[in-house]
C-alpha cells in the first residue's frame, strides 16, 4: 500500500533524512523506533507531506509523489487524503466539542451531510469509548480521551493509511493503555498503519515490521523477532539496551 523510495530532506544545511527507503504492505502495522533526533517524526511528516521531502519518491495506493520534481497542488491535495495523522497531544480545535472534532472534516472537507457525519461520528466515539462523551469539550477530557477522540477524528476520513506519531508519549502513564489498546483493536480490524513509538512491549505486539532509524537512515528493518529480540546491528543493541 506504502512505497518509500529514498527520500531525503534538510532543515537548513542539517541532512535529516539521508535515505529512507521501505515498504507497508495493506493490512499490515509497521512500527519505527529509533534515538532521539534521528529523524522518526520527519519520516511520518514527509508520509502525509506536512513535510515536503527534498528527493525521493513517496506512493499511498495509487497516489505517488515525486518530491525531486514539481508537484502539483491537486496531486499534493490528493497524496495528501491518503493519510491521516495522530499527534503527540494537544491537537483537537480547544472550542469544539469532541463530536465537532470528529464531524469537522467529513463536513468542512469532504462535504458530507451533517446527519451523516454526527452517525459516522458517534460510531467512530463508540468504537474508543468515548460515546458518552460526545458534547464534552477537550478540557473536559482526560489526555487519553482526548488522544482517542484524535483518533476517532483522523478515522472519520476513511484514510488508506493512519499515521501515528508517539500517540502517548505525553500522556501519564495509567492513561498509555487505554490509547494503545485501541490502536491495538485498530489493527485487528486491518488498519494500514505507521507509528513511532518508544513502547516497545506495544510494538512486539501489534508490529508486522519494525523499523530502526538511526541518523536518517533506516539501519535495520524486519519482524519484531529479528529486530526487537534479536538485533544484530550495534547501535540497534545499544539503543534497545538503553529503553529496556
Ligand atoms: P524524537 O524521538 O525526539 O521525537 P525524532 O527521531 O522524531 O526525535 P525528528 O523530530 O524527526 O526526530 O527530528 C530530526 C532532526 O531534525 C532533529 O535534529 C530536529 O531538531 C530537526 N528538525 C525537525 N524539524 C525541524 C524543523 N522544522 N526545522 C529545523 N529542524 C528540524
Amino acid at each position: 500500500l506504502l512505497q518509500v523510495s529514498g527520500v531525503e530532506k534538510s532543515f537548513g544545511d542539517h541532512h535529516v533524512l539521508r535515505d529512507i527507503s521501505f515498504d507497508v504492505g495493506a493490512g499490515t502495522v509497521t512500527v519505527i523506533i529509533g534515538p532521539s533526533g534521528s529523524g522518526k517524526t520527519t519520516v511520518l511528516r514527509t508520509l502525509n507531506a506536512l513535510d515536503m521531502a527534498d528527493r525521493g519518491v513517496i506512493s499511498i495506493g495509487d497516489e505517488s509523489v515525486d518530491f525531486g520534481a514539481e508537484v502539483g497542488r491537486s496531486a499534493l491535495a490528493r497524496f495528501r487524503a491518503q493519510s491521516g495523522m495522530v499527534f503527540q497531544a494537544h491537537n483537537l480545535f480547544p472550542h469544539k466539542t469532541a463530536i465537532q472534532n470528529v464531524t469537522e472534516g467529513p463536513i468542512v472537507v469532504q462535504k458530507r451531510p451533517k446527519a451523516e457525519a454526527r452517525a459516522g461520528a458517534m460510531r467512530l466515539l463508540t468504537q474508543v469509548g468515548l460515546a458518552e462523551k460526545a458534547d464534552q469539550y477537550p478540557y473536559e477530557l482526560s489526555g487519553g480521551q482526548q488522544q482517542r477522540v484524535g483518533i476517532a477524528r483522523a478515522l472519520a476520513l476513511k484514510p488508506k493509511l493512519m499515521l501515528f506519531d508517539e500517540p502517548t508519549s505525553a500522556l501519564d502513564p495509567e492513561l498509555v493503555g487505554e490509547v494503545l489498546r485501541v490502536i491495538r483493536d485498530l489493527a485487528t480490524e486491518g488498519w494500514t498503519m505507521v507509528i513511532v513509538t518508544h513502547e516497545i512491549r506495544f510494538a512486539q505486539q501489534v508490529a508486522d515490521q519494525v523499523l530502526f532509524i538511526d541518523n536518517g537512515v533506516v539501519l535495520e528493518r524486519g519482524t519484531p523477532k529479528d529486530v526487537l529480540v534479536n538485533p544484530t546491528v550495534p547501535r540497534l543493541r545499544q539503543f534497545l539496551h538503553r529503553i529496556l
